[in-house]
Formats: structure tokens, sequence, C-alpha cells
């Protein structure tokens, strides 16, 4: 069975039918259309994806977000906002899309990688399924250390501790930011991700994110919590580089909502039931769960390609690693 974009092969797996490419920034010689178009085209770096976690921080910013300069001091009412409000924001995200795809199974097994239902049993998963088992270390770790990070930075905006910038005085800064900020959490999961497969910390930590071998959108955040320590460290790039407290939630926040859409299980979500689609899923990282030494980072810089670890996504490079 084929699509224009996918194709099911002998094996009943699921592929794309082109190779999988880095993204045309990090190219010898530059490409510079090529970049322009991935940068603006729908879709791209910058649409749906990145504009909607924009979109979002703006929000929380604006309307459910203690005023700063009530953050100076660490006081129960405004962190218990700031916690309660993540709780529902991821409770809401992963929920709707769980129930979207797996529940009501709104788009069938089209764009599937994998069309094994998700784990259930007590044997295997903690709680009675993958789900649940993914749902309690995504609520009550996850969560919590998330928003631990974002009290510290809140109570260090408001006390002047970290640099800070805002739109009136650096405004094209300000903007650049929101597309850079992105690039360095790719690139900080590709080498914290590579830390955690160092055995000792496989073994104990990482494990329990690869116990979902095949995903769904509450297995993006389910880890162990010094996972969670090393996973949301991105954000402490806010200590150094000067930013505004709108950047560090939106930084943190898409750190935690991609892990839920990128782990969807999903190449593609339809808009409707006819053609209207938008990416979803990463099939590179899927790979990285199939195979486990494969592709520990993000399309966005070629660090797999670099280090030796791409899987293009072919029936060779699936062989290769097999064979291994
Ligand atoms: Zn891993
Ligand atoms: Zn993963």
């Amino acid at each position: 069975m084929t699509d224009s974009d996918y194709i099911i092969d002998d094996k009943g797996n699921w592929r794309p039918a082109k190779k999988l490419e880095f993204d045309p920034i990090f190219v010898w010689p530059p490409r510079p259309i090529q970049f322009l178009k991935y940068l603006f085209s729908f879709p791209g770096y910058i649409w749906p994806w990145n504009i909607f976690y924009i979109a979002i921080a703006v929000i929380i910013y604006l309307f459910f977000q203690p005023a700063i300069s009530e953050c100076k001091n660490f006081s129960f009412s405004w962190i218990s906002i700031v916690f309660l409000r993540n709780l529902f924001l991821v409770f809401v995200y992963a929920g709707l899309m769980h129930l979207r795809f797996y529940i009501f199974k709104y788009q069938g097994e089209k764009y599937q990688y994998n069309t094994k239902p998700l784990g259930t049993g007590n044997k295997f998963w903690h709680f009675g399924s993958q789900t649940r088992e993914n749902m309690f270390w995504t609520l009550c770790s996850a969560v919590p250390i998330w928003s631990a990070y974002e009290v510290i930075f809140l109570w260090g905006y408001a006390n002047n501790i970290f640099p800070y910038i805002d739109f009136n005085t650096n405004p094209i800064y300000f903007c650049v930011l929101f597309l850079l900020l992105p690039g360095w959490q790719m690139v900080h999961f590709y080498f914290s991700h590579r830390i955690t497969h160092w055995k000792p910390l496989y073994k104990w930590v990482h494990y329990l994110h690869h116990r979902n071998v095949n995903t769904g959108p509450w297995s993006g955040l389910s880890m162990h919590p010094v996972e969670h320590i090393i996973y949301f460290s991105t954000v402490l790039i806010h200590f150094i580089i000067p930013s505004h407290p709108l950047h560090m939630i939106f930084h943190i926040q898409r750190t935690g909502l991609a892990a839920i859409h990128g782990h969807s299980g999903f190449d593609k979500i339809m808009l409707n039931k006819h053609r209207a689609k938008l990416p979803h899923a990463s099939y590179f990282h899927y790979l990285h769960h199939k195979y486990f030494e494969c592709n520990y980072g993000e399309l966005w810089m070629p660090l797999d390609k670099w280090f030796g670890s791409f899987h293009n996504g072919s029936k060779e490079d699936d062989e290769r690693l097999v064979n291994k």
C-alpha cells in the first residue's frame, strides 16, 4: 500500500517514501533559497508549530502569569498558580491528543508508525497500562520539575539577578530569540540525551523513557525525575543570555509540549477526513525508540550524521542496525 508520502513495506512497517534529510541550515555549500523556504513555508520551521508555541506562551504570559513583581519572594500563592497552570496545560494537551488518536481514532491508522495498540497489563506496566504509567511520570515528575525551573527563573527576573531585555529596548533581538531558542533546545537535547545513554545512567534513569518502544502522546514526558532535571535544564541558558520572562516561558513550554506531540505515534495529523494534514510526530525519533542506538538528536542540526548515528529511515539502515 502506498501513498504519495509514505510506504507500508512487505513486513508491514510504515516508512516515509523518501529518506529523511536534515534541515537545510548547516549545509555546505549554503543553500539560501532552500533555507528561506524551510524558514517561511507552510509547514516549515516557523509555521505552524513554533508560531503555535509562541502563541500559547503569549496567552499564558498575559492571562495566567502572576505579575513578575509578585515573584520577588518564594510564596505559595504565585508558585501554586505556576504549578497548576502547567498541570492543566499538559493534562489538556496530551489528553486531547490521546483522545483524538487512540480513543476516538479520528484518523484510524492513517500515518500511524506502529499500529499495535499501546501497552496494557499489570505485568509490565505500572498502574495497569502504558498510558497510565506515562501519565504518572508526566504529571507527578515532569510538571513539578518544569514548574520548579520556571519558579527559579521568575524569582530571578523579579530580583534582577538574570540578564533581562524587553521588546522596547531590543525589538529585533527580542523577536529573533524566539527562533533561536528551539534550535538551542535541540542541540542541548542531543548532548544531554547522549549522556543518558551512558550505561550507568541508562540503567538507572533513561531506561524508563525507553520502556516505550511504541509511543503515544503521554510517552513524550514519561521519564525518570533525574532525566526531567537534565531534559528541562535547556532553560539554564537564560542565566547567561539576555532574555525576557516570556522567552523563558516559551522555551520551557515548547520543550515540554513538543515532546508530547513528537511522540504521538502519528506522522501527520489530519485536519479533515480528506487531504489537509500537518506534520506531527517525529519519525526520526520513533526510530530511536525502535533501534536505541541511532538518532539521538533532531533533524535541525546534523549532529547524528557528524557522529555516525544517523538512521535515514530506509530499509538499508534498518538492516544495518539490526545486524550491528
Ligand atoms: Zn534514548
Ligand atoms: Zn523519546
